[in-house]
């Protein structure tokens, strides 16, 4: 089977991990701010926080942002469930804004409509909007800075799909355009630290926040502390907080793959344009391109034009998965979950999420894919197709 994604780990990725297990610190040593460093450096954002996935960064910015009950949370339905939860966790209600079906991304004029028009009845405006950067594809960013300064909410990029990517120009995670950025290393995503995350902020205070969420709501600053010190081993709970740290071997491991996060992304666009190429005169619409921005390409998403195709989607898909193509489908729709059932949500809210869903297929992509299997995956979806 091919898969749809998968990590590239070096010989000097497996040193890394090694030496970190040979060495007196497998947690709180020094390879997680080394990490950090390298993630600041390549973003250029002032701020980078490591935790143990990217919900968790999704989770302490929420809370670094004071997101709580009664506030409401808006993101994109074409998203991984986490971009939503995060706003339960806090206790905050959440909200969706259709995508453009071109970008897969949270439409922005679709944004400044529902804007508009929950400000107009008098309802509560979002606290924050979590735009996703699917499939690496930048969001209109600019636009949405826009429309935060208008209405003002905060911003959180959901880059889970998206370091190495940039938008107008900025890397993605400098925070040009928002509040906080997070990244996610699971193994499918551009570089990898096992499970992991990244939350990064141009905000002294709103990083400083985060990271006391991270670690138990502890601290050790004597700044921050609100009582006299009893000795040396003294620290203060402030907050709430969790244990969400990364592990050394993780950073360690993270650190050692973004020495290739460009050459990872500058493959998956190479393997990008092939597919475009060898694609084109199928009955399917290829990836949005948009000479603004730099995509990450994590993911090569296409989707079928049914009304020239005489199979269904799902028989597309099944026969892919048999000819040993492990496509994948990014996303179901986070509003038709069962659990967002309960939360009030419906099938026909957001009519083009729905749409998507009934025809994209992520095709495989990602670095270490040979040429070969590449045109496997077209020969297959030829054959399926005509
Ligand atoms: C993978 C992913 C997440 C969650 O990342 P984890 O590191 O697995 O917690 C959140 N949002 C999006 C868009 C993702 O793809």
């Amino acid at each position: 089977m091919i898969p749809y994604g998968k990590q590239d780990i070096s010989q000097q990725d497996i040193d890394a991990v090694v030496n970190v297990l040979k060495s007196d610190f497998l947690t709180q040593g020094p390879m997680v701010p080394a990490f950090e460093e390298s993630i600041t450096k390549y973003t250029g954002a002032d701020y980078a926080l490591a935790v143990n996935s990217a919900t968790s960064a999704l989770h302490v910015a929420c809370l670094a942002l004071e997101v709580g009950a009664g506030d409401v949370v808006w993101t994109s339905p074409i998203t991984f469930v986490a971009s939503a939860n995060c706003a339960l966790y806090c206790g905050a209600e959440i909200d969706f804004v259709d995508i453009d079906l071109s970008t897969f991304n949270m439409c922005p004029k679709l944004l400044e409509t529902k804007l508009q028009k929950t400000k107009s009845e008098g309802k509560k405006l979002p606290k924050v909007v979590i735009p996703v950067h699917m499939c690496g594809q930048p969001c209109d960013m600019p636009q949405i800075r826009k429309l935060a300064d208008e209405y003002g909410f905060k911003v959180i990029e959901d880059a889970s799909h998206a370091i190495g990517g940039s938008c107008e120009g900025h890397k993605i995670g400098s925070c040009e355009y928002s509040d906080v950025t997070v990244f996610s290393f699971h193994p499918v995503k551009i570089i990898t630290t096992a499970e992991g995350g990244v939350a990064v902020t141009n905000d002294k205070s709103v990083a400083s926040k985060m990271a006391l969420y991270r670690s138990h709501g502890i601290t050790r600053d004597p700044s921050l502390m609100t009582k006299v010190s009893d000795g040396p081993w003294y620290y203060e709970q402030l907050c709430l907080g969790f244990n969400y740290r990364m592990t050394e071997l993780q950073a360690a491991l993270g650190l050692s793959q973004m020495q290739r996060v460009d050459d990872f992304v500058s493959v998956r666009h190479q393997l990008a344009v092939r597919y475009d190429e060898l694609l084109d005169d199928l009955p399917i619409v290829t990836p949005y391109r948009d000479s603004r921005h730099y995509s990450a390409f994590h993911l090569y998403v296409i989707r079928l034009k049914l009304d020239f195709i005489k199979s269904t989607h799902l028989e597309i898909f099944c026969g892919l998965k048999e000819k040993g193509i492990g496509v994948n489908l990014h996303y179901i729709p986070v509003h038709m979950q069962p659990y967002y059932a309960g939360q009030g949500f419906s099938l026909g809210d957001y009519p083009v999420a729905e749409g998507y869903y009934q025809s994209a297929i992520s095709l495989p992509l990602f670095p270490s894919m040979s040429l070969e299997d590449q045109s496997e995956v077209v020969a297959a979806l030829e054959l399926l197709l005509k």
